[in-house]
């Protein structure tokens, strides 16, 4: 039978022990009855998600868990980021993730987040979009708050250029400088486009109202993570299938969308701490019907971590457990599912670490195992072994009796 597949991927979820915690990650220590029960009904194992030891970022890893190798599709986050703010990007294009930033009268940076805005920078993203410079056209689109995305598009770009974020306060605007003689013209161009934002943006109407109600105005664009949009075959073509995708940071969604995934719109899918994991399992569950596999990507786990918030990342966890219980209920034959992380951001690190991730595949009529718990540990003596990101997907399209035989 043709099954359908649903792979939940929680991001940051992996962690190590807690002493706040009684010594248990937060995995273990959150009450996880779904999870459980799928663990114990099917298969388990451990991801490198890159590699033994390599700490993935949350965009190389998601194109890991999607098939794709991201040695071969991945030179920066830019392309990723600018896609996720709904920025057409296509094969060769240079894009960076930017943020609007403060700077003060002297030239130097005094916010890098021009005190979270929030409002007007649609306004102030279309006074600097459609531009060329040098021949090149430029673009460029607000994402949430302080966040946006830049476009390159034209002859000669190459994305070996370093940041125009400082990344720090009190300190000038960085200088973007070629890492590369071919890219002299890329670093040319940006630093180009951020002077000429620097202009539009100081006589910008919402700025001057930011200024007369005490706000830090949003006058300076700070690029970073160049990076050029590599070929990359649609998951259509290198499957054969449909899918769907639920997610809600830009970043994530940009690779859904890069990858020909159909991005569904869930209403309050944030991609933040308050966002609505019934929501979008519910939407997931739906997309069922029209898509041969769906995505759901949970980012709140990663957030918690970043934060160094054990407790909260349990709490997370069992909300995202509460979440898949209608899944369980209304579980079907024909469906597949499989449960991982990107990667782990331990809450005592604050960061990405390699420690591999958890696995589950579970399927009416699939092998089961003898672990009935979903955490780092328990699943490490799971019959899934311990595998590579790039194996979970094919992996699972196999229990959904999806691929194809190689020779006779
Ligand atoms: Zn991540
Ligand atoms: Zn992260």
């Amino acid at each position: 039978m043709e099954k359908r597949v649903i792979l939940v991927v929680c991001d940051g979820l992996g962690d190590r022990p807690v002493k706040k915690l009684r010594g248990e990650t937060p995995l273990q220590a959150a009450a996880t009855p779904n999870l459980d029960w799928f663990t114990a009904q099917g298969a388990c194992g451990q991801v490198d998600v890159i590699a033994p030891g390599v700490r993935p970022g949350s965009d190389t890893a998601h194109l890991a868990l999607f098939g794709y190798d991201p040695h071969k599709v991945y030179t920066g986050r830019g392309p990723f980021e600018a896609a996720g703010v709904r920025l057409d990007v296509r094969e060769g294009d240079v894009a960076f993730r930017c943020n609007f930033a403060t700077l003060d009268s002297a030239g130097k940076v005094v916010d890098r987040r021009a005190g979270r805005i929030r409002e007007g920078t649609d306004e102030l993203a279309a006074s600097l979009t459609d531009m060329t410079l040098d021949e090149t056209g430029v673009a460029f689109r607000e994402g949430t708050e302080h966040r946006g995305a830049l476009l390159l598009r034209g002859k000669g770009l190459d994305p070996r250029v370093t940041d125009g974020d400082p990344h720090a306060v009190g300190v000038p605007v960085a200088e973007v400088r070629a890492l590369a003689p071919e890219a002299a013209k890329t670093a040319k161009i940006v630093n180009q486009f951020m002077d000429r934002a620097r202009e539009i943006l100081s006589a910008h109407p919402i700025n001057r109202q930011r200024l007369q109600d005490g706000l830090p105005p949003a006058n300076v664009v700070l690029p970073r993570g160049a990076g050029r949009l590599a070929k990359i075959s649609p998951v259509s073509e290198v499957w054969g299938l449909r899918f769907a995708a639920v997610a809600g940071v830009a970043l994530v969604k940009g690779i859904c969308r890069v990858v020909g995934m159909n991005l569904l719109d869930v209403r309050g899918a944030t991609g933040g701490l308050d966002s609505d994991f019934d929501a979008k399992v519910s939407a997931a569950m739906a997309a069922l019907d029209t898509h041969d596999a769906v995505v759901v990507s949970i980012k709140a786990p990663d957030i918690a971590g970043h934060d160094g918030r054990p407790e909260e990342k349990v709490r997370v966890i069992e909300r995202i457990d509460r979440a898949l219980g209608p899944l369980r209920e209304a579980f079907r034959e024909e469906w597949v599912l499989g449960v991982t992380a990107d990667h782990s951001t331990p809450s005592s690190t604050g960061d990405h670490s390699a420690d591999p991730v958890p696995l589950l595949a579970y399927t009416d009529g699939g092998r089961k195992d003898e672990v009935s718990q979903y955490d780092e540990l328990a699943v490490a003596k799971g019959s899934l072994g311990r595998i590579r990101g790039v194996d979970v997907l094919p992996l699972l399209l196999d229990l959904a009796d999806r691929t194809e035989k190689f020779g006779a």
